[in-house]
């Protein structure tokens, strides 16, 4: 395995939304796994207080500064208009399909949600579901003001255990592909995000292995990350993953071009 350049994470959540730690216990334990940077990406539809959790992230980054490098993002809900503001970076994700009639469907809740929505919305169509997804999901990538993609086929967290669509099929491939499109000219980054392996839903981080060959192809840069609820998984299956990239270390594009 070769070394990271630089071991990161910005894709963790605290007490602050639904995680189980306070931000410096996550530093702490950040710092104990010899990590050069950390970002905390709240939830931005469930933060508790999202002044608070702001100074609460700026004033450990003063703290810490010179041992670990501090970042405050959020992950957003894009359909619900969040805007960035002042903060450092911003995750787009869908974690909530809207459907025709208008409601917003949970659909990586739990496999009984997710079949009985696909039942309802979508007449029992499963692979109507799927590229509604993904063309929500490019509807995000294209418009959205945001620097990292979120996983961007979370679609598949349940199939490996519940399967309802096949990902070999070509109708998944070509929407992969449109998706894999839509990112590189978007200039945007996609997380590595091995968070679906620590909860025991998927054995490979979204995007699939498939799906990141596409990307590769295309330019797209990586960024690793677990989405973090606890301390124990800061670095989850990074050590699987940490050759498979020339991942980018910060999680924003325009500073990394230099400007
Ligand atoms: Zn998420
Ligand atoms: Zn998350």
């Amino acid at each position: 395995m070769k070394p990271f350049r630089m071991k990161t994470n910005y894709h963790t959540h605290t007490t602050f939304c639904d995680g189980a730690a306070s931000p410096e216990r996550m530093i702490e334990a950040a710092l104990e796994k010899g990590f050069a940077a950390l970002g905390f990406s709240t939830h931005s539809d469930i933060v508790k207080d999202l002044e608070a959790y702001k100074t609460e992230i700026r004033s450990l980054a003063a703290k810490y500064a010179g041992r670990i490098k501090v970042l405050c993002g959020v992950e957003a809900e894009y359909d619900t208009g969040f805007k960035r503001g002042d903060l450092d970076y911003v995750i787009g994700s869908t974690h909530y399909l809207t459907v025709p009639d208008g409601s917003r469907f949970a659909f990586d809740h739990t496999p009984q949600i997710l079949m009985d929505g696909i039942r309802a919305f979508f007449g029992g169509d499963a692979s109507a579901f799927v590229r509604a997804y993904f063309a929500q999901e490019r509807e995000m990538i294209g418009n959205y003001d945001c620097d990292v993609i979120g996983h961007v086929d979370l679609v598949r967290k349940f199939n490996l255990k519940h399967p309802f669509f096949d990902e070999t099929a070509p109708w998944y491939r070509a929407e992969i592909e449109k998706t894999a499109d839509a990112i590189a000219s978007s200039g945007k980054i996609v997380e590595v995000n091995t968070g679906a392996i620590a909860r025991g839903w998927q054995t490979d981080a979204y995007p699939s292995a498939e799906m990141r060959a596409l990307l590769r192809e295309r330019g797209v840069r990586f960024i690793l990350s677990s989405d973090a609820h606890a301390p124990k998984t800061l670095d989850f299956a990074f050590d699987r993953f940490a050759d498979a990239e020339d991942y980018v270390t910060e999680p924003r594009p325009c500073a990394m071009r230099g400007a």
